[in-house]
């Protein structure tokens, strides 16, 4: 139904309500706008799709392999975690057009089709491509992908955000389709910090409290499409109902959670010493490793649904989460690999940026892998590129735009001796822009030499000066010819009938002190007039 069939407007409605809030003496209190605002549906957004609407998800055509192969273009190393991924995304979304299918010849869903979802734990440092992961894969399939981090819900009753709310925002992210929400990715991580038990760096209760709403949703659940504590969304629901009259009533005003996907994720910080204690103690199915300091992939492999029960989570949480995924942290050269052959390299985004100013760069071999080096240090993961890459460009970031610089090749070189190299950019700089500037500054000559009859130039040293005036001074350069040598015909007549000169090429000395330049030029004059009268006197 278009909104102009609709008898109450939305706009109407709302602003019946904010009359009413103003008699009541909450003038402050607004309404959601509609449509807009941070609740409501942006007016792109497509409208709530009817039962049997078609979802391309029901088109789901991936091989695991193929799901790697597109993974492969963006992300490097972690070749466990992109299979494990793979095959878990292709049996769930496999499952749902399966059922679907049935759905659609027999009118209802089959019965005892056991299917057990494929959540998945994804156990990594940060910034090793956990997220990047799990975004691409949303992005190939179609499907809507949110992320959270644990630390941020809460059971009901404690501060802090509702986890229903995520499985809400998927429906944003669907543009409001709620049938495309409910094959959605939920993404979760900082998981860890849910862990309970004592010792550990958990939130108990709290933490507990979170599992087990977590646990609901992961199995099936219907969450209600409004917030029954937000007060803001409870009034869209009420506009919407208002809006769509009967025919909205058939529309679902819940979101099942049976076919969304849950991946959780963590550091585990001291789960391998849980598993190493519980390996030690049984020698069962542990593979000696020697002890290192950090993350050890190596131990993380070998984590036994037993060792997250012994790191403080509910034996129903793990036992929702069965696939698991041990990611693997990245050293230097894996960094490099990351800006080299990554689609979404950061080098692309450099490049962009300096483009942006007119100037070109390329990054070579040896500054990549330099680059690569100080970011393993930082303990960040691919993180650390940006960081590393920022610290090092930034002042060759600040200093080129808006010299004459063009190019800029990015080396190893540069790194190490930045403040030669950014003086070689800044000389280069200068030097370009010295052609330019010879022009306009030719003009003020000319000029000078028609009214005054005196020629004046400058030396490349000089146009340089006068460049960087103009630079400080936020003028032209031909405005600063004229501040600092409009008086100077004067001075220079008195040189011209001292020594019989009349062309003058003044140096940077000239420019940085015009006045003294001047004067030390006529005293010198009358000296070399006296010498040369001197000359001539009869001995
Ligand atoms: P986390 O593991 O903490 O979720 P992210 O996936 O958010 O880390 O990584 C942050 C950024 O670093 C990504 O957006 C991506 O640009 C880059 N990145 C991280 N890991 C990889 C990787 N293995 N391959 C390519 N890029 C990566």
């Amino acid at each position: 139904m278009s909104k102009d069939d609709d008898s109450t407007k939305p706009e109407d409605f709302q602003k019946s309500l904010n009359d009413l809030f103003k008699q009541l003496g909450n003038a402050n209190f607004s309404f959601p706008e509609v449509p807009g605002g941070d609740v409501a549906a942006p007016e792109e957004k497509a409208p709530v799709e009817s039962e049997s609407s078609h979802l391309e998800i029901f088109d789901f055509d991936y091989q695991p392999r193929d799901i790697k192969a597109y993974l492969d273009r963006f992300v490097i190393r972690q070749d466990d975690a992109k299979k494990a991924l793979s095959i878990a995304v292709c049996d769930h979304y496999n499952h749902a057009k399966y059922l679907r299918s049935v759905q659609e010849e027999d009118g209802s869903l089959p019965r005892g089709v056991e299917f057990q979802k494929q959540n998945v734990i994804v156990v990594g440092p940060t910034g090793v491509g956990k997220t990047y992961l799990i975004k691409h894969i949303a992005e190939l399939i179609g499907v809507p992908f949110v992320k959270a981090d644990a630390t941020k819900f809460s059971e009901t009753g404690y501060v802090g955000g509702d986890v229903d709310d995520l499985v809400r925002e998927l429906v944003q992210r669907a543009n409001g389709d709620v049938e495309l929400a409910e094959f959605g990715i939920v993404y979760i991580d900082e998981v860890d910090k849910l862990a309970s038990k004592g010792g550990m760096i958990g939130r108990d209760v709290s933490g507990r409290g979170v599992q087990t709403t977590l646990l609901k949703l992961m199995e099936e659940t219907e969450v209600p499409l409004s917030n029954p504590s937000d007060m803001k969304s409870q009034m869209k629901a009420m506009m919407e109902m208002q809006m769509g009259g009967a025919s909205q009533s058939k529309q679902k005003d819940t979101i099942n959670t049976r076919h969304i996907l849950f991946i959780v994720s963590g550091a585990f910080s001291g789960l391998d010493e849980v598993i190493r204690k519980r390996s030690e103690a049984s020698q069962i199915g542990f593979t000696a490793v020697k002890k290192q300091s950090g993350y050890d992939e190596e131990v993380y492999r070998q984590v036994m649904t037993q060792d997250f029960i012994d790191y403080g989570f509910e034996a129903e949480f793990v036992g929702r989460l069965p696939v698991r995924v041990v990611c693997e942290t990245l050293k230097a050269k894996d960094l490099a690999n990351i800006l080299k052959y990554s689609e979404g390299t950061l080098l692309k985004q450099y490049e962009r940026e300096f483009e942006a100013y007119g100037i070109k760069v390329t990054f070579t071999d040896d500054a990549i892998e330099y680059i690569a080096e100080l970011a393993e240090k930082e303990g960040t993961g691919a993180r650390a590129l940006m960081t590393v890459m920022e610290g090092l460009l930034r002042d060759f970031k600040f200093e080129l735009p808006g010299t004459s610089v063009t190019e800029l090749v990015i080396d190893q070189k540069l790194f190490i001796d930045r403040e030669k190299s950014l003086e070689h950019y800044r000389k280069l700089g200068q030097k370009v822009d010295v052609e330019k500037v010879r022009d306009s500054v030719g003009a003020f000559c000319r000029r000078f030499k028609k009214d005054h009859s005196i020629t004046i130039s400058f030396d490349d040293e000089a146009l340089a000066a006068l460049l960087d005036k103009a630079g400080e001074q936020g003028r032209n350069v031909l405005q600063i010819c004229r501040q600092f040598f409009n008086e100077y015909q004067f001075g220079l007549k008195l040189v011209e009938s001292n020594t019989g000169e009349n062309q003058f090429v003044l140096p940077a000395k000239a420019v940085h002190a015009p006045q003294r330049y001047l004067s030390e030029l006529v005293v010198a004059s009358y000296k070399q007039g006296d010498d040369e009268a001197e000359n001539v006197k009869p001995s």
